[in-house]
């Protein structure tokens, strides 16, 4: 490909106000680097087709739930399928996503009793990118 590469971002590193409070998470060096290298913002539980702003989830027993416990597993498998087409549009090696989400996790996540606590783990499309060869870092790895 004789294109500059593209690198998907969690949108919510980026300013876009897209998490489940309808805040964003700013992450300084995310934004330093958008001036390098071309960054497609996705935010993949707004793909999956959740509101913002929406409840917290967490996985639990390999699934997504709600502090509830209202399922929400299809949305989120959903907006990581449509965050791999993207990145298989756009020819993208790596992803940059952001730490502890149950979406865009990688390696850490919360680990389902919504305590704060956190376990080893992928976020639904942290693991569907990976599992498709596709590089996942954090805005901790910057
Ligand atoms: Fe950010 Fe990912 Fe959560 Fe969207 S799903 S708000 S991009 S961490």
């Amino acid at each position: 490909m004789n294109r500059e590469p593209v690198i998907l971002c969690s949108a919510c590193l980026l300013g876009v106000a897209c998490r489940h409070d309808g805040k964003s998470k700013v992450y300084k060096k995310v934004l330093d680097l958008a001036s390098e290298e071309i960054l497609i913002p996705i935010c993949p539980e707004q793909l999956g087709g959740l509101p913002t702003p929406r409840n917290t989830s967490e996985i639990r027993g390999g699934k997504v739930v709600t502090e509830k416990g209202v399922d929400v597993t299809g949305k989120f498998e959903e907006g990581a399928k449509q965050v791999l087409a993207l990145a298989e549009l756009f020819g993208c090696s790596e992803v940059i996503l952001k730490q502890r989400s149950p979406s865009c996790g990688s390696g850490k996540i919360y680990d389902g009793t919504f305590s704060g606590i956190i376990v080893e783990g992928d976020g639904v499309t942290a693991k569907l990118l990976k599992e498709n060869g596709i590089s996942v870092k954090t805005e901790e790895d910057l």
